[in-house]
């Protein structure tokens, strides 16, 4: 085997001249330099595509689901639009998203990439105290993110004026239908202007979102991120398998999955230079031999990395995709996504690094449960299956380490020479029973082969919802406003209570309210927002009588039918 670093390892990836950059796709130098610090090095597939035509002011329909990049694809272009400092208060951006979660998250990825431009960002959505809404769209904003329930209270209200805006988004469209807000939807673009730029993203495109696109844009550019075909070269001998973690048990679950892999050599993907900077140092630190390889890097400091590699003195490679190009290590057995990769066609890059000249691999992919429908689309586009796995439990590595110690001692019984230590067992065997003597010796070559801090911690399974409308903070439409639940809201942990009957089963903000203080202990004003959708609703109540409320409901009716009634799911989870 050769372990000298090879010279040929690409100081500029191959392609880099068809891989147009952020600069190339003419974004302004503010947007730029927060790209830079975010540690983007390339923009997406999507991003590619869809920043030019909507930089030149066009209408945008576009199929990508979530992670491929595709909130930075409209953020950018509205951003580099948005005139600045503005004396205007009134926004000149509008993205409706499905979920409170997703305003949140599209909100702060607005306010990560116009930091340099003082963009005034603000999310609304339905659970959260109107009034702070209210008085922050008072003070002026450039770019309200908002769920379409608690968009149309405001447009009602006068609070919410779309007389200034210039682009409208529609981020995952689909879900939003589905959902039951095409109404909403319909209501807000008409008081939209007519001249406005209308931009529409969805996973998938039924014949409902192309009569939305048919009637309120205009002359669209179409993007489509999952190409219906084949990928030529996907590797058969690589076994594909996912997990489903949560983000903040990341880490945990990736050293727990190479403790039970044990690979020979692996290489895991991220998606910044900040992530792999941060993942090596998190790995160096529970005790495997990481190295980082980026873009950021001069050439002789990757040749020093990719020598250590080869050489054995590193096991673990945290890489970004620029960097991992037309990178050939004969020693790498597994390929890990630490999140799902941002396109099909870049996992089938990413996976192609193992499985090489006949030699089996493994592709291990973490993925956020929200993450699940790119996981779909990598297996349709690619036609093989991902296989989804629970996460090793403390239970199952201990009995991976048995089996690989084990293996070891059976490899060494058949080749190694054992004369040498002869003396040393039939010394032992004067004062001790011969399996007494065999034990000992096999704990010791175990306990070697632990890594420097034992993980010993359960990692939390996640499962991936089967109902889409059971995601956090689903925004149905706040009817109670800021009046109601004040006490829930003022003071103290709230939780929310899931029930299984919506509007489909005619049920209302005040038959919720009856029903749970005709039940319980309960004030109508111990009860915060009220989120009904059309199969089921959420209601805020003071944690210390969430179980009353629970059982109050469980014995009752509501509408006149019995109605599956728990805490809601997410609600635990975040805690
Ligand atoms: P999205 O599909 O918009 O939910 O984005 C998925 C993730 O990819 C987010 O965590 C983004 O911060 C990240 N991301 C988006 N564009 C890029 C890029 N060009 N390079 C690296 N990471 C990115």
């Amino acid at each position: 085997m050769d372990a000298a670093p090879t010279p040929t390892d690409p100081a500029i990836p191959a392609d880099a001249e068809d891989t147009a950059a952020f600069a190339d796709l003419g974004l302004r130098a503010e947007l730029l330099g927060a790209l830079t610090s975010l540690g983007y090095e390339e923009p997406t597939p999507i991003q590619r595509e869809a920043i030019p035509p909507l930089l030149a002011g066009q209408d945008l329909l576009g199929q990508a689901a979530t992670g491929t990049g595709k909130t930075a694809a409209f953020a950018l272009p509205l951003l580099h639009r948005m005139p600045v400092g503005r004396a205007d208060g009134d926004p000149v951006s509008l993205v409706l998203v499905p979920t409170r979660e997703l305003a949140v998250q599209v909100s702060e990825a607005f306010h990560r990439y116009g930091k340099d431009l003082g963009a005034r960002v603000l999310p609304i959505y339905g659970g959260q105290p109107i009034g702070r809404q209210l008085r922050a769209l008072d003070h002026g904003v450039d770019v309200v993110v908002a769920t379409p329930g608690r968009a149309l209270d405001h447009i009602a209200r006068g609070t919410l004026r779309l007389g200034s805006l210039a682009t409208v988004v529609l981020d995952e469209a689909d879900e939003m239908l589905d959902m039951g807000f095409a109404e909403d939807i319909e209501a807000i673009l008409e008081h939209a202007p007519a001249g406005r730029q209308t931009v529409l993203f969805s996973a998938t495109m039924p014949a409902r979102i192309d009569g939305l696109a048919r009637q309120h844009l205009t002359d669209p550019v179409r993007i489509q991120i999952e190409r219906e075909r084949p990928v030529a070269g996907a590797a058969p001998r690589v076994r594909q398998s996912a997990y489903l973690v949560a983000r903040a048990h990341k880490p945990a679950a990736l050293g727990r999955v190479l403790d039970v892999e044990s690979p020979t050599a692996a290489i895991v993907f991220c998606r910044s230079r900040e992530e792999v900077d941060r993942l090596t140092e998190t790995m160096n630190g529970r005790g495997y031999r990481a190295e980082a390889l980026h873009g950021g890097m001069s050439q002789e400091q990757r040749d020093r990395v990719m020598g250590r590699l080869r050489a054995g003195t590193a096991d673990l490679l945290v890489a970004t995709d620029v960097a991992a190009r037309g990178l050939d290590v004969e020693q790498l057995t597994h390929v890990v996504n630490y999140d799902v990769p941002s396109a099909p066609e870049s996992y089938v890059h990413r996976i192609g690094r193992v499985g090489r000249a006949g030699r089996e691999g493994v592709a291990i992919t973490l993925a956020e449960p929200r993450e699940h429908r790119m996981l779909k689309t990598i297996e349709r586009v690619t036609g093989q299956r991902i296989a989804v796995d629970k996460i090793p439990t403390v239970a199952d590595l201990r009995t991976r380490r048995f089996e690989l110690t084990q293996a070891a001692v059976r490899e060494s019984l058949l080749e190694d020479d054992l004369e040498p230590f002869r003396a040393i067992v039939e010394s032992l065997t004067d004062e001790f029973d011969l399996m007494e003597v065999a034990l000992a010796a096999v704990r010791l070559a175990h306990e070697a082969t632990l890594p420097g801090t034992a993980d010993e911690e359960e990692i939390p399974q996640v499962a991936v919802r089967p109902n889409r409308e059971a995601r956090p903070g689903y925004d149905s439409r706040d009817r109670r406003g800021g009046g109601g639940g004040a006490r829930a809201r003022a003071g103290g942990a709230t939780t929310q209570v899931f029930i299984g009957l919506g509007r489909r089963a005619g049920v209302r903000p005040q038959d919720l309210v009856g029903a749970i203080t005709g039940e319980t202990r309960v004030s109508g004003r111990d009860i915060g927002s009220i989120e009904i959708a059309d199969r089921f609703a959420l209601v805020e109540v003071p944690q210390a009588l969430a179980d009353e409320v629970i059982q109050g409901l469980r014995g009752s009716t509501i509408k006149g039918r019995k109605a599956t009634v728990r805490r809601d799911r997410d609600d635990t989870d975040r805690r």
